[in-house]
């Protein structure tokens, strides 16, 4: 019956175009003690409710939310009511929240910008918008930002990187890519403005333009071109990656579980179903192995900042296991300090420590990986928010989240840049 409904939903798509989330709701749910914390873990397993967890499962006392699809919904309360699970609704109609964002963007897409300065940071774009973008920067600033294409998606779109360069030969470089989960739009949108504010910034602050000076930044933007694309023509949850998996009907893998650094271990899942899927093999998906192939030849980076939302949180290695990184105190006192700057501008309030210990145990994950290779600086964020609206961070909060954290990222690569190694 739930493989009927999942292959009756597939054909909507197919027809329709746009997959809608009418009756969904995002529940809060909030475990008490073990044995709740364990019957929540059990929900994750329940493949057949199709729910999607927006915020998994950590520990006593943390929140977890999860969409649930208006056909389990009363399963679902029924389930938690029975177990007394405490739980409330984060989103109580997410079609609505959805069709705001729709008509806000449709709004503010005319006229298309004719160059960076008139660009709409405070709205979300397009793919193609992004990759316009793109080329619009590098052909103002043709001395200093180029477009590298790392590789291309599975679907065939180019993967593009900017390279933010003042001169040098192979420098030492800090890398940052937002959009490797194509729903977390706040990133895509956060890295546009980030682009937008080191051509604005070079050569009038004194800090980045000392950064700069001495190492070249590398910005991927649509670091999943294909998700990305798809959350605008068909799905607007879409997380994982598009390629198809053989002998499923499930589509993608986590591009942030497909890394050679603890793959397959406890911290990622091997059914094709799920939104945390590893794939069938480290590296198999051409958007993760064209980063590693990059950094690879590359060899000389220094800081690598992976960008997620949402939660509120900045991390450092490691996700797959529990033995602190061996610059463990150094990672966590620059953290500290980055979030201390980040929540100076508008109080926002971050949480940091290792991928384990802040959220969960995530193996394959980006920074793990990139830390193994010898990148000391390695980290993750996840930015706003904390849960109110989640993946569908309203437009008018992406440039207060955008300039709060490019503090946080100044701090990072400013310590990059003084302490080389
Ligand atoms: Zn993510």
């Amino acid at each position: 019956m739930m493989r009927g409904l999942f292959v009756f939903a597939a054909l909507l798509v197919a027809v329709f175009g746009k997959v809608t989330f009418e009756g969904h709701k995002v529940l809060r749910i909030v475990p008490k003690d073990e044995v709740q914390l364990s019957l929540i873990k059990d929900l994750e397993e329940m493949m057949e409710f199709e729910l999607d967890f927006w915020r998994g499962v950590t520990t006593v006392s943390n929140p977890v939310d999860v969409r649930v699809p208006f056909h389990v919904l009363k399963s679902v309360k029924d389930y938690l009511e029975t177990q007394n699970i405490d739980y409330s609704a984060m989103i109580e109609d997410l079609q609505m929240i959805l069709d705001k964002e729709q008509k806000e963007m449709a709004a503010a897409r005319v006229p298309q910008a004719k160059n960076t300065d008139s660009f709409d940071f405070a709205n979300y774009h397009t793919l193609e918008e992004i990759y316009s973008f793109q080329d619009m920067l590098v052909a103002e600033n043709p001395n200093f930002v180029s477009k590298i294409v790392i590789g291309q998606s599975y679907e065939g779109r180019p993967l593009n990187v900017l390279k933010f360069s003042t001169g040098g030969t192979n420098r030492p470089a800090i890398w940052i890519d937002t959009g490797i989960h194509s729903r977390e739009w706040v990133t895509q949108a956060s890295g546009l403005w980030f682009a937008k504010k080191i051509v604005t910034d070079y050569g009038t602050d004194p800090a980045l333009t000392a950064i700069l000076s001495q190492m070249d930044i590398f910005l991927e933007i649509a670091t999943n071109p294909d998700g990305y694309a798809f959350t605008h023509s068909s799905n607007r949850m879409w997380r994982k990656t598009r390629k198809p998996n053989p002998g499923s009907s499930c589509v993608g893998v986590d591009p942030n579980r497909n890394w050679d650094a603890g793959f397959g271990e406890p911290g990622a899942s091997s059914s094709p179903c799920s939104e945390t899927y590893r794939g069938p093999s480290a590296h198999s998906e051409s958007e993760v192995k064209s980063i590693v192939d990059f950094v690879k030849s590359h060899g000389n980076i220094k800081a690598f900042i992976s960008i997620h939302s949402y939660s509120q949180m900045l991390m450092y290695p490691y996700g797959y296991k529990s033995t602190p990184a061996n610059d463990a105190a150094e990672l966590h006192k620059v953290a500290q300090k980055a979030i201390s700057d980040l929540t100076s501008l508008y109080g926002t309030k971050y949480t940091y420590g290792s991928i384990i210990d802040t959220i969960y145990q995530a193996s394959g994950n980006t920074i793990d990986w990139t830390y193994e290779q010898g990148i000391k600086y390695s980290y993750t964020f996840e930015l706003r928010d904390e849960g109110r609206y989640g993946f569908l961070l309203p437009a008018s909060q992406i440039i207060p989240n955008a300039q709060e954290t490019w503090l946080a990222l100044m701090s990072i690569m400013d310590h990059t840049s003084k302490n080389p190694y």
